[in-house]
């Protein structure tokens, strides 16, 4: 009877690792399916839904991302550099005045736009960024000079604008970035008694959205890059900074797992470090993208702000898998992949 139930025992432990065994070959199976490149991109997460979106507004949002994302798509497919095809991609964007960058930007509590941008190169662990510039039209542009041309990560204000004009970037006057539809937004956020010291994005008023841009694309060189571009958040104050241009935070890429760009409530992206908290979570604890980006954006960020670590993030990994994870009504999304396979979103659906 005893050695009845040995062989019984034997024979389950062979069978445990066979399934085991079936299962590995499964997961390598499923790396060995590596998209040659692919291309992810956001313009903005916030109070966006059906019923607050008319239908012409929605095509005009859905025929920009598509652009958008079609630029980026010929560079890789014509194997270019996930540098260049993030770059070019913000740049429509950045042209567009629906989103909150570049053209589009949101005006601050003076009422001025003051953008911030910042690029990551995922095969150097190169970085630049730009911030509070107001007369560079594509501060993406700058980022990307910044770390290209400069022995400088991060430069501000009026000496990354005389390093733009150097550089030979097109200068615009300020005005060029005056929309009327953000200068209702930030009239409704300063006669908003709610909240003083006011952000664009409120659970509560419908419409209100981040708007910011991104980017992450993988090219068939197997090298990642990220890019974010933006005018921050609404009567924003006293020179401040959001997460954009802060790499780590707004941005992030490296080869070994994944490129990254945020949009949200800025202030808790960057005590949060999402952009490389992800990257993080697959480095050390092996999870997927898909994994990291749930545990950061669905649970990590909320807890920071009680609930107003708003926002979400496009991602893309070394295999080419992307996720677009949100915490928000809506976000802006687009990715296509090296089959030419568009998807295009907005709402939680
Ligand atoms: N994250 C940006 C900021 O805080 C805002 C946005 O995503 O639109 O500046």
């Amino acid at each position: 009877m005893k050695n009845l139930a040995l062989i019984f025992a034997v024979l389950f432990v062979i069978t445990s690792c066979k399934n085991e065994s079936k299962i590995n070959l499964e997961d390598t199976q499923v790396e060995s399916k590596k998209a040659e490149f692919s291309i992810v991109i956001h313009g903005g997460a916030g109070y966006i839904n059906r019923e607050s979106m008319s239908p012409e507004k929605e095509a005009e949002y859905t025929q920009k991302l598509e652009e958008a994302i079609k630029v980026g798509y010929n560079i890789l497919k014509n194997g270019g550099t996930s540098l260049d095809a993030v770059e070019k991609t913000i740049n429509v964007l950045e042209d567009s005045p629906l989103f909150n960058s570049g053209r589009g930007a949101v005006f601050t509590h003076e009422g001025r736009n003051e953008h911030d941008a910042s690029i990551m190169d995922g095969k150097t662990l190169n970085a630049g960024a730009s911030s509070g510039t107001q007369t560079v039209k594509n501060p993406i542009n700058l980022a990307r000079v910044v770390m290209d041309n400069s022995p400088h990560v991060m430069l501000s204000g009026r000496g990354a604008e005389t390093f733009a004009e150097e550089q030979g970037l097109e200068i615009v006057n300020p005005s060029y970035f005056s929309t009327e539809s953000k200068l209702k937004s930030l009239e409704r956020v300063k006669n908003s008694e709610k909240d003083k010291v006011s952000v664009f994005y409120d659970p509560e008023i419908k419409n209100s959205k981040f708007g910011t841009v991104g980017c992450a694309a993988l090219d068939k060189h197997g090298n990642l890059a990220a890019g974010t571009s933006t005018g921050g958040m609404t009567n924003k104050r006293w020179g401040r900074i959001g997460d954009s241009p802060i790499i780590g935070a707004g941005t992030y890429a490296n080869n070994n797992t994944c490129a990254v760009s945020s949009t949200g409530w800025g202030e808790y992206f960057i005590r949060g470090l999402v952009a490389y908290d992800i990257s993080a979570l697959m480095d050390y604890k092996g999870l997927s993208l898909n994994e990291a980006a749930k545990e950061v954006i669905q649970n990590k960020l909320p807890k920071i702000g009680d609930g107003k670590g708003n926002g979400g993030i496009i991602a893309i990994d070394k295999n080419g898998n992307m996720v677009m994870e949100f915490n928000t009504p809506g976000m802006f999304r687009a990715t296509m992949n090296d089959a030419g396979e568009l998807y295009i979103g907005m709402y939680n659906d």
